[in-house]
């Protein structure tokens, strides 16, 4: 496939001609027509794949020209210095288009930001705490947004903005088409999409680059956190063969679960990455762990992203990944230039079918090796993997008799109404003119004339 397929315009070919670039990446080709085509779309793509471009392409594509002040497109990334690499990728590729781009971020003076919003934009870049801001300010009217790109979800919602984007969702219009880019699916990314977006369709890039010849697979049925617990520490105890160890799980108080109970065993060999924790910390760790200080490093899907670290002996699956692509970017990490990796996997059985979906895209078994016997089998169980017990009629508890109980008749239809909070009020805004107060200058007459 050639860029020529994507029936893109003179400005747009020009553009890509002094880049250099000729054809489409996957991800552009793949995402092209389902943008242009105004349908919400999620798309899995890491960082380098040109997943910039597979949005801006469409939508350069069919942005008109126009004087109107207020922006049309939005992109809401997570740091600044996404914002400034993003400005910069639709600056490369608008050389011919006569557009206006902006980008705004926290930790910078909003006045000057206020100003440049003031002279017009059509494409605004921005990170969502301050794209909030400017919206409360008024000075950035959202009315005429069409299309709202969410770049990087999972790091967005790892670094807890999911409140945030939430609130922008409310003052967007609502018409309007919603592109969203995630290197990792999560559970929270899944809830958001579930949430907020009609039908997206997925736009998902076979996982390449991951030498799956160099990486020698096995995998333990482990029936317990406790009893994984036993067998990592069985395995990390050969420090020579276990030289340089990447461990995966799934969240982050997973992390410091894990953390804490290896502290006790490997307390000098040991780090741990994950978004609660501070940048430097999370930088320190990065660098031990790369210089081989530290020989063990613990790390959830996300914050892992955009490690580059040679040599990883192995890369142990603390817990099976609900998403097989996130088990190949994890596996990833290892058999590097050329040279062998090792990854082990950890299934309960409750991971068992996340299990056969990473076979199924594989296309391959994984070789299943049996606990060694030193390994004690633990029954204790963490919370997460207690059944839930809901007790029912249990006579010896006895009940708070002090407490009030329900009504026992129904409310008046003026108290049924409920506090439904901020999107809720814009909707009945919208619906209904103005209260009355005060400070209308028409009150009176009104209020005459009847
Ligand atoms: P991204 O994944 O958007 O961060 O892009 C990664 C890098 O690939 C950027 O430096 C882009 O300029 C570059 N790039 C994007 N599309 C193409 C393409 N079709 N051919 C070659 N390089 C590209």
């Amino acid at each position: 496939m050639s860029f020529e397929d994507l029936n893109l315009n003179t400005p747009l070919y020009n553009a890509l001609d002094d880049l250099g670039f000729t054809t489409p990446t996957p991800i552009q080709a793949e995402a092209f027509n389902v943008v242009g085509s105004g349908k919400d779309m999620v798309g899995i793509a890491q960082t380098g794949t040109g997943k910039t471009f597979a949005y801006m392409l469409p939508i350069l594509k069919n942005l008109k020209y126009s004087t109107q002040e207020n922006p049309r497109v939005l992109v809401l990334v997570p740091t600044r210095e996404l914002v400034v690499q993003v400005v910069d990728e639709i600056e490369k590729l608008s050389k011919y288009i006569n557009n206006r781009v902006l980008g705004v971020y926290g930790g910078t003076n909003i006045n000057t930001q206020k100003q440049a919003v003031a002279e017009g934009i059509d494409i605004l870049v921005a990170t969502p705490g301050r794209l909030y801001d400017l919206a409360l300010s008024r000075v950035l009217q959202l009315k005429s947004i069409q299309k709202l790109v969410i770049d990087e979800v999972d790091v967005m919602l790892d670094l807890g903005f999911r409140h945030q984007l939430i609130n922008i969702f409310d003052i967007l219009p609502e018409r309007r088409q919603n592109i969203m880019f995630s290197a990792t699916m999560t559970q929270d990314v899944d809830a958001l999409i579930s949430d907020f977006f009609k039908n997206p369709e997925r736009v998902s890039i076979a996982v390449s680059g991951t030498p799956l010849e160099n990486i020698s697979q096995t995998r333990y049925n482990v029936p317990n956190f406790y009893t994984k617990v036993n067998l990592l520490t069985h395995l990390i105890n050969d420090t020579e063969t276990y030289n340089k160890v990447l461990i995966f799980v799934a969240y982050k108080r997973m992390a410091d679960r894990l953390f804490e109970k290896l502290d006790e065993l490997f307390h000098d060999e040991l780090c741990v990455i994950h978004s609660n924790k501070t940048q430097n910390y999370r930088l320190r760790s990065i660098e031990q762990f790369r210089n081989g200080d530290n020989r063990i490093l613990i790390a959830t899907d996300v914050m892992a992203r955009g490690l580059d670290i040679d040599n990883v002996s192995h890369v142990i699956n603390f817990d099976t990944p609900l998403y097989p692509e996130n088990y190949m970017h994890r596996i990833g990490r290892t058999g590097r230039a050329e040279r062998e990796g090792k990854s082990i996997a950890f299934s309960t059985e409750a991971e068992q079918e996340a299990i056969g979906d990473i076979e199924t895209l594989m296309n391959m078994k994984i070789p299943l090796l049996e606990i060694p016997a030193v390994v004690e089998i633990s029954t204790e169980l963490i919370e997460e993997e207690r059944p839930q017990i809901k007790e029912r009629n249990n006579p010896t508890k006895r009940k708070n008799e002090d407490v009030a109980g329900p009504a026992f008749h129904e409310k008046k239809a003026k108290n049924q109404k409920e506090n439904l909070g901020g999107s809720y009020k814009f909707k009945i805004a919208k619906k209904y003119k103005k209260p009355k107060t005060k400070g209308d200058k028409n009150y009176n007459k009104r209020n005459k004339r009847k």
